[in-house]
């Protein structure tokens, strides 16, 4: 058998796949697929590509973001191995100067530090094989093969794929009836405040209570993003969830009306013991909220609500609304065997079985494996970017490393 230094699969093994067939697609190379390459240099054993509708890989949505991080600079790139093939971008002065911030940082600065990593698999996979500047409109699943269908009607023919496509905002039925003064927070958390609110006083609500809501009511209270006497209300539903290091730190705290009360079974992480370990503000946006939970700053002020509906009166006087109500998962549409198939079983996030495939309703196994696609990755709450990457890795290698074994015995079978 012909072996090409990185891959060990057969061509003639399948036999409706592709001579050229990929052993594994990256589909998706903002910072999980690129925290799934660099964690995982191993996958480079086999013969792998990627796709990204960017036209850089790494920085993938950061390189929009006007905002602060909810993180810390430390929490990224513990997972490169500086013995491996990417080890070298961590002495990158990007990198260094994201691991140097102390609180919170322009989210620019993380898509800086990404871009060299990005680079590097560039370089490691082989540009051959890396396909940028295209989204992938169709993924096709017919028997052991899969197929990424690019814009230009390109094919990508693998064995497995892992989806890293991110998340979307979509707007939210229960806003349509003010959809003509609706905007989506991504227009302020990439674009920033429009100009003219500067000039002329707005009545602005925001609806939501999460990282996105506060990231822009702190926009909206630097120094002249307003004009005076604009006012600015927050309408939140379930409470506002803050990050603490323990839970004998949150009952140390005093809180408000409109924090989130915990639930010390689920939200606090047995590996560290933090409360609400990602989903919980932090730093400035974390600052915005108490000042407004106390009312410490004037013209702005929070509301909980039970529902949209009984928000209306707000909604109506308000001259511009904010939607941050949250995201759903980047899908693209998928045939598996001749049959459209939805990428969601329940709800707007893709759901994975325990080894990180894409769930599908008919409990069919899937070789697309998912990364990501979720605002809050960890929502098991316990493993560390660090560990997801680790563990999908380890899902990743194992399924490949079966069907290498797999391959090698069709083989024998058919010399023999
Ligand atoms: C407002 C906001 C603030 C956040 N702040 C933080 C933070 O401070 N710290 C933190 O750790 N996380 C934060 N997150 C959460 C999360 O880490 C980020 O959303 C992060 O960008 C997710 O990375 P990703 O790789 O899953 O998605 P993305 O960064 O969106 O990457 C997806 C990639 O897939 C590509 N792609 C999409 N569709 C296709 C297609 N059809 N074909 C081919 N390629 C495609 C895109 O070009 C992109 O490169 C924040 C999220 C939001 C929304």
């Amino acid at each position: 058998m012909q072996f090409d230094g990185v891959s060990q699969t057969p061509a003639r093994y399948e036999p409706g796949s592709c001579v050229d067939a990929l052993d594994f697609l990256l589909i998706g190379c903002g910072l999980r697929g690129t925290g799934l390459l660099t964690a995982n240099a191993d996958l480079l054993r086999y013969r792998v590509g990627v796709v990204d509708a960017s036209n850089t890989l790494g920085p993938g949505s950061f390189d929009h973001y006007r905002i602060d991080s909810n993180s810390y600079g430390h929490d990224f790139f513990g997972w490169v191995d500086p013995e491996s093939v990417y080890g070298q971008q961590l002495a990158h002065p990007h990198v260094r100067a994201l691991h140097e911030t102390e609180g919170s940082f322009a989210l620019s600065l993380l898509a800086s530090a990404l871009r060299p990593f990005g680079a590097a698999i560039k370089q490691a996979v082989g540009p051959a094989r890396i396909w940028t500047g295209q989204a992938v409109v169709k993924i096709e699943v017919e028997g052991d093969s899969v197929a990424a269908v690019l814009e230009d009607g390109q094919r990508i023919h693998t064995r497995f794929a892992a989806l890293a496509l991110g998340i979307r905002e979509c707007p939210q039925a229960d806003l349509l009836p003010w959809r003509s003064k609706t905007q989506l927070s991504r227009q302020i958390i990439e674009h920033g405040v429009p100009a003219r609110w500067s000039v002329q006083a707005q009545k602005i609500v925001i609806t939501g209570g999460s990282h996105s809501a506060y990231a822009i009511a702190n926009r909206l209270r630097q120094e002249g993003a307003l004009a005076p006497n604009s006012e600015v209300r927050i309408l939140q539903r379930s409470g506002t969830k803050l990050f603490y290091a323990s839970i004998d730190a949150y009952r140390s705290s005093t809180h408000t009306a409109l924090e989130h009360r915990p639930n010390v079974q689920t939200d606090v992480c047995p590996q560290t013991g933090n409360l609400f370990r990602y989903s919980g503000l932090r730093h400035a946006a974390r600052d915005t909220f108490e000042r407004i939970a106390t009312a410490a700053l004037p013209r702005f002020t929070q509301t909980r609500v039970d529902s949209l509906k009984n928000a209306r009166p707000w909604l109506d006087e308000a001259d511009v609304v904010i939607q941050a109500l949250g995201y759903e998962s980047n899908c693209v549409p998928l045939v598996i065997n001749g049959i459209q198939t939805s990428m969601l079983t329940e709800g707007p996030i893709v759901d994975t079985t325990p080894d990180g495939r894409l769930k599908l309703a008919n409990g069919q196994i899937s070789p697309l494996f998912i990364m990501g696609m979720n605002p809050y990755p960890y929502d098991d709450n316990s493993l560390t970017p660090t560990g997801q990457y680790a563990a999908r890795g380890q899902q990743i290698l194992e399924a490949l490393s079966q069907h290498r074994v797999a391959v090698r015995n069709v083989m024998d079978n058919s010399t023999t």
